[in-house]
């Protein structure tokens, strides 16, 4: 049985040191979601405020020594700095120039590295993730945008379009997956690139979501000239990068427990506030109460799938679906509260100022969750994978 380690002292001051941190500078975000700066000025603190948290070692902690990383890093510190950023509102590291970070850091060369890696750290570079396409997603192999070699090898020319792409509209780097041979074996064909979102040939459109925001882009690469010096680990195992990347996602997974349990806090707060045609609180009502308390077991239920994977994670001990269930209990139990949260809403006559403001939050948050049970793997690719890996169902 693994440790646990979040009573461990050690963590628990650090924990307190975060904490501080964040509510000294943190930049705040006031939608979950929400996070393509609004105007140049959000975008300045939002870098300045990613610089900080690599500053103090809140970030890229755990980094190879020689590019900012420290000796007495531990995982579990990625995993606290992570969840006090949840329970702070503050802006959180893009997942994508963590994966670009890891993909750089585990397969980049030395000059790749020494360009890419400070900028990082100096909140100078953003990366967005060019991998899906309109029809490659869940299945990603499918991918068709081709990045032809010249005849010496030494360039390439991409052409393709690619969709989804969040934070693309402000990024300065792309981290992209082209295919670079159509006659072999679709995974062994597929190239990773970086590629400078300036260069010419790049063209970048924001797609505007239901939420109203537009978080995410098509990006359309027409002819654009990519050097050797731009391939991320070899040519045609672009593969291996993707699939090592999403896996150093993993330790992050169980932070999301700690944002259902802010939400059942404002669905708590919604059911006092919202008022019955008869005066009374939504939370009066037994069969409210009894709502409230199922979804309740529910989100206690995660938070003790998630403490396990986590401490599996941490000794690096998890079983291969640990991630699937985790993902699926979490965006799936943040789906049934937002429905919970729309019924409560609907079945009242009026709900005071400070109770508007919470409807609203639960509003966004109705439209906003559905997009996490389709991104990072789909609910019914997480159920594949648990059928298979833990049920040891047959494949359909
Ligand atoms: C908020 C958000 C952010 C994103 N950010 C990025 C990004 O930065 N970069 C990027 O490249 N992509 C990004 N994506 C895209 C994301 O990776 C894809 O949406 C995801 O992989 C699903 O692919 P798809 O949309 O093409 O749907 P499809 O793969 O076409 O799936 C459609 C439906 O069919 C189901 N389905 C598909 N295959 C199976 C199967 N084998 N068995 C059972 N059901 C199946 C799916 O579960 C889904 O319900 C983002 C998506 C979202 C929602």
């Amino acid at each position: 049985m693994a440790a646990d380690v979040r009573v461990d002292v050690d963590v628990e001051a650090y924990r307190q040191r975060v904490r501080s941190f964040i509510a000294e500078r943190g930049h705040r975000m006031d939608q979950e979601g929400v996070r393509v700066p609004r105007d140049a000025a959000e975008e300045q603190a939002i870098r300045g405020w990613l610089r900080a948290l690599y500053d103090a070692g809140y970030l890229g902690g755990g980094w190879p020594p020689e590019w900012g990383g420290r000796a007495e890093h531990q995982p579990v510190h990625d995993l606290v700095v992570m969840e006090e950023l949840i329970r702070g509102d503050a802006y959180r590291p893009l997942d994508q120039v963590m994966l670009a970070a890891h993909a750089v850091t585990a397969f980049g060369t030395d000059k790749q590295k020494r360009e890419l890696l400070p900028r990082i750290r100096a909140g100078e570079h953003v990366w967005c993730q060019l991998f899906s396409e309109p029809e490659a997603g869940s299945d990603l192999a499918a991918l068709r945008t081709r990045a032809e070699p010249d005849p010496d090898g030494e360039a390439f020319t991409v052409t393709g379009q690619k969709i989804w792409s969040t934070d693309a509209q402000w990024s300065d780097m792309g981290l992209l997956l082209a295919r670079t041979d159509p006659s072999v074996e679709r995974h062994a064909g597929i190239t990773a690139f970086v590629v400078p979102m300036g260069l010419p040939g790049v063209d970048v459109r924001p797609i505007r979501e239901m939420t109203g925001h537009a978080e995410f882009c098509e990006v359309f690469l027409d002819g654009v000239r990519l050097g050797r010096e731009h391939v991320l680990g070899e040519v045609n195992g672009g593969w291996k990068v993707v699939t090592s990347g999403l896996a150093s996602e993993r330790a992050f997974v169980g932070a999301n427990a700690i944002q259902l349990e802010r939400l059942f806090q404002d669905l708590v707060l919604l059911a006092r506030t919202a008022r019955h045609p008869d005066g009374t609180a939504a939370l009066d009502h037994e069969d409210i109460q009894a709502r409230l308390a199922a979804a309740l077991t529910r989100v206690e239920e995660v938070r003790l799938i998630v403490r396990d994977t986590v401490e599996r994670i941490l000794v690096g001990g998890e079983h291969p679906s640990d991630g699937p269930v985790a993902k699926l209990a979490y965006t799936e139990t943040n789906v049934a509260l937002s429905e919970l949260a729309m019924e409560i809403i609907a079945s009242a006559e009026y709900i005071d100022d400070d109770g508007a403001r919470v409807a609203d939050r639960w509003q966004h948050n109705f439209l906003w969750g559905r997009a996490l049970t389709i991104s990072g793997g789909a609910s019914e690719i997480m159920r594949g994978l648990i059928g298979r890996q833990l049920l040891g169902l047959p494949r359909a």
